[in-house]
């Protein structure tokens, strides 16, 4: 059935002001308000008797109601009295009409619920100005009531959210510890972080971290929070945390921004991965271990076949044999570093502290590497401080001739390089300087780690095996000292050490 094609008209009717409800026993009272306001555009029921107006109000409340006060079957106090009573219309206001004659309550007609009178003969601007007053007033006073209630709601809704996350926090089997960001003090921990850390609730809070010294490298958590800030959260950080008992743990440490109680803070979300990393210490070592004996005597084969006791070689074998020389060293270097790392850092070797003289132990390193240094064109400038220091002076020569293998291995030819000691107040502290490469920012915090070398390509041209660093931070570490580097890519590297001068350790 084709569709039955309906008149359009585009006229469209004003949208009513408001809907009033009038209510007067008198009809010509109501003809006349109704064209008053019907005229400004307002909706108007008018009703005649109480009873019919309460029902008509009920079922569709209206925006404002005039109300006679006279009336015979229920006069104006008790009608409003009864719309007062109901949940329905109890906010609707309601304006009292009394004719000049009458005596009109006003006590009263406040007291039951009105909000305004106004007197007969009506004075139309009057009448118009109290109605839209009210009109206002209720309006507000219903958008006030929404934005409660939608407060309500947004208050209800954070109180769940804060409950889950409250829960959540309690019950994780991670440690996690809640810190300002400005100065890094505890805010809150979790039972988890209670147990890692060895510190109760209340020893810890408003305690800084770097105070009691959680972060077993400090400038490595800055650095982490340095990026968080650039990138809004930070995920899976290796890094050692330090228990009240001084137990070392490793840790992978996310961290997100929050903000409590309008205080920015850090929410540090910590994964224990001791007994992993120990397990894996341990397959490497023994692994490392197994292979020590078959590479020596491949080395042995290898130099025996080089010096052609066993036969003649052709210009090509010797060629082959030299590789395989070169990269059998390399692998025994490695195996070595590893298993040198290992037993430093369980502490299986042991430190042999005696007294040395700084500034001997600096020029005996310089000493070892002079030819190295020689060769590659390098200038190796030794500024030393004499002061008695108690150390194992095998292990920091061990150290301080890969700080400046490296210096050497990463500058170019004609450069100079560094080796100073300076006396500070109760340290010595060693500077390694050099003019080359640099490291890029990125990675200055990470090069301590095992196996980290910044260009993948370091191992092979340069010769190294990328635990060089790590084992100069566990000597360090073990005489109780520090190792940092600065450096700035593109123009040279400084590496720091500091060593007790007076050796309690
Ligand atoms: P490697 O055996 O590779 O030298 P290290 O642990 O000693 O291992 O050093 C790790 C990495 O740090 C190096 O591969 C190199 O990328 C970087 N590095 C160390 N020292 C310097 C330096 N003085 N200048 C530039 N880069 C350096």
């Amino acid at each position: 059935m084709p569709n039955a094609q309906l008149p359009i008209t585009n006229y469209q009717f004003p949208m009513p002001k408001a809907d009033i409800l009038v209510i007067d026993d008198t009809p010509e009272n109501l003809a006349l308000l109704s064209q008053i306001l019907k005229d400004k555009n307002y909706k108007v029921r008018s009703v005649t008797k109480a009873s019919t107006a309460l029902r008509g109000a009920k079922a569709a409340p209206p925006d404002l109601i005039l109300l006679d006060v006279k009336m015979p079957e229920m006069n104006g106090y008790e009608v409003c009295q009864h719309l007062k009573a109901d949940e329905s219309t109890r906010d609707i206001p309601v304006i009292f009409i009394s004719a000049l004659g009458d005596v009109l309550d006003k006590v009263k007609a406040f007291e039951v619920g009105g909000v305004d009178y106004i007197t007969k003969p009506l004075q139309v601007e009057e009448v118009l100005a109290r109605i839209e007053t009210h009109l206002t007033i209720r309006r507000l006073q219903k958008q006030l009531q929404t934005q409660n209630k939608h407060l309500q709601q947004e208050i209800s809704q954070r109180a769940a959210a804060e409950e889950k996350f409250a829960k959540a926090f309690r019950s994780s089997p991670n440690p996690i510890a809640i810190n300002t960001l400005a100065e890094n003090s505890f805010v809150d921990i979790n039972s988890s972080f209670s147990e890692i850390t060895g510190y109760s609730q209340t020893e810890i809070i408003g305690e800084s971290a770097n105070n009691l010294n959680i972060w077993v490298n400090p400038q490595l958590y800055d650095f982490s929070v340095k990026k968080l800030l650039e990138k809004g959260s930070l995920h899976n950080i290796e890094c050692q945390l330090r228990s009240q008992q001084g137990e070392i743990k490793t840790v992978l440490l996310s961290i997100e921004l929050i903000e409590l109680n309008g205080l920015a803070c850090t929410l540090n979300i910590i994964n224990d991965i001791t007994e992993r990393k120990r397990l894996e210490d341990e397959f490497i070592s023994l692994v490392s271990h197994e292979l020590r004996t078959p590479m020596n005597s491949i080395i042995g084969a290898l130099d025996l076949l080089n010096t052609q006791q066993l036969g003649t070689l052709t210009d090509k074998g010797k060629q082959i044999i030299n590789i395989a020389i070169n990269n059998t060293e390399r692998l025994i270097r490695l195996v070595n570093d590893i298993l040198d790392l290992e037993r430093i850092k369980s502490g299986k070797i042991t430190m042999q502290p005696s007294k040395s003289n700084a500034a001997e132990l600096l020029i005996q390193a310089a000493a070892t590497m002079e030819s190295m240094a020689d060769s590659a064109q390098i200038y190796l400038n030794v500024e030393p401080a004499s002061t008695e220091i108690i150390v194992d002076s095998d292990r920091i020569l061990q150290a301080l001739t890969n700080l400046l293998s490296n210096a050497i291995k990463f500058s170019e030819p004609g450069q100079t390089v560094y080796l100073r000691s300076i006396i500070k107040s109760n340290y010595l502290q060693i500077e390694i300087q050099d003019q080359g490469r640099g490291i890029p920012a990125d990675k200055i915090q990470l090069i301590f780690e095992r196996f980290v070398q910044v260009d993948a390509s370091d191992s092979r041209s340069k010769g190294g095996t990328g635990l060089g660093l790590p084992i100069c931070r566990s000597i360090i570490e073990q005489h109780k000292g520090k190792i940092w580097v600065e450096s700035i890519f593109g123009k040279g590297s400084t590496f720091y050490i500091h060593l007790p001068i007076v050796g309690n350790w």
